[in-house]
């Protein structure tokens, strides 16, 4: 069975992968991207490829997380593009509904993710990003609505989002986390303004929102009142290992830029580079090795706390090396800021663009030294850290 899906994805992926994508997205405003990314989304729909975590009652659905990592596989060998504008919707919103969601809301917004909606995630806040229970924004009940004040921030696709999910405080009482609610959040409700952050590499990829006495009726929010904290899990949980399995076979597939590059650059018999590309190698197979075997312990449901951060730090680590070889044999080339390629793998090419956004892995999703905490502390029991660190390192 297994082998049959892969010839089947693997087919379909060389008769619909867009031909010449990558050209099409270099240097493309974010307009263009966007539109190339709604085609993508629609054909992988139909094909039934963007939907295989969905219950089997949604086309595409019912399909196991081993299928599911076989067509992951598969989109990172075509190197097809990534599916970045869709991917809170079909994972973080869809998975929330299903697993927390009543009834009438699953009704009412997964077939819209379907049809194109775009969702984006508003947890973060100036403030509070590691230390996510510490954010601020204030939900206040006033008869059948909400009533939303307060500021998000690195909210990804924000500036093309139809909804949003959004954690906000309804209680101050207690433990941080138990005043902590969820919404599903109209972003074309009154007073909800979206700001695009210009990031180093020239792209906008997230936004700040801001949130002015915003209403959210009743009925869009998810769980009981102080129960966002517990269905926030839910949403960071949901994507289950897919989004390294295929990070890190893209990196082994783009293994063979680096060696291209070392030819065209006439270094290919350079000892010290030829040393370094000796090293990288099979640290990218051992990064592939490890989010494969993270996957399969999820599969058989021996995951342990901790697993995910290690294959998490591994990956970020050898991104950043990956990269810095990249720019270490491109010489100046390897410094210049180029237009970069948007929606492909972590490694384009473009070495001094990979080399800035490699760092976002050392980040997004907590940052390299959140998932070391988790390691020592939870998963090595290791003795905690102080809660006053900072102010202990006079920081
Ligand atoms: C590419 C990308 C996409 C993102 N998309 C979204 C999105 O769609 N929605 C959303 O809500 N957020 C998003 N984020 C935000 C992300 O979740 C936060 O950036 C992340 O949680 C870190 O929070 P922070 O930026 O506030 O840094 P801080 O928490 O302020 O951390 C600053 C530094 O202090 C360190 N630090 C903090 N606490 C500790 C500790 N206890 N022990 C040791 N070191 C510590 C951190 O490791 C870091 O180096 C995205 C981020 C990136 C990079």
């Amino acid at each position: 069975m297994s082998e049959q899906l892969r010839t089947e994805v693997r087919s379909w992926l060389e008769n619909n992968v867009p031909a010449g994508w990558r050209e099409a997205m270099t240097g493309c405003d974010q307009d263009a991207f966007v539109a190339a990314q709604r085609d993508w989304f629609f054909k992988l729909v139909e094909a039934g490829y963007a939907t295989p975590h969905w219950p089997e009652r949604w086309p595409g659905g019912g399909r196991s997380l081993a299928e599911q990592k076989i067509i992951y596989e598969e989109v990172a060998r075509a190197d097809a593009p990534r599916l970045i504008l869709y991917f809170v919707a079909l994972y973080h919103a869809a998975c929330t509904l299903m697993e927390c969601g009543s009834a009438d809301q699953q009704q009412r917004f997964l077939p819209g993710i379907l049809k194109g909606d775009v969702w984006c995630q508003g947890f973060s806040e100036p403030n509070a990003g590691s230390d996510l229970a510490s954010l601020r924004t204030r939900a206040e009940r006033r008869g059948d609505v909400y009533v939303i004040n307060g500021q998000k921030t690195w909210s990804t696709m924000a500036q093309y989002a139809d909804r949003c999910l959004l954690l906000a405080r309804t209680s101050s009482d207690g433990r941080p986390q138990a005043g902590i609610t969820y919404f599903l959040m109209d972003m074309r409700s009154k007073g909800v303004s979206v700001r695009p952050i210009s990031q180093i590499t020239g792209d906008d990829e997230f936004a700040e929102i801001f949130l002015d006495d915003v209403e959210i009726p009743v009925e869009d929010r998810v769980g009981e009142e102080g129960q966002g904290w517990a269905v926030a899990q839910a949403t960071l949980a949901s994507e289950r290992g897919l989004t390294l399995v295929e990070l890190t076979q893209r990196m082994r597939h783009s293994l063979g830029r680096i060696g291209e590059v070392m030819r065209a650059r006439g270094c290919a018999d350079d000892p010290v580079l030829r040393a370094a590309f000796g090293r990288l190698i099979p640290q990218v197979h051992a990064a592939c090795a490890l989010a494969d075997g993270y996957l399969q312990k999820r599969i058989s449901g021996e995951e342990v706390v901790g697993d995910a951060s290690i294959v998490k730090l591994y990956y970020a680590r050898t991104l950043r090396e990956f990269v810095r070889l990249g720019q270490q044999i491109s010489g100046l080339d390897g410094q210049t800021m180029e237009e970069f390629t948007r929606g492909g793998s972590q490694e384009t090419g473009n070495w001094a663009v990979d080399f800035m956004n490699s760092y976002n892995w050392s980040i997004a999703g907590g940052s390299d030294e959140i998932q070391r905490n988790i390691i020592a502390e939870r998963m090595l029991q290791m003795p905690r850290e102080p809660r006053d660190w900072r102010w202990q390192k006079g920081a």
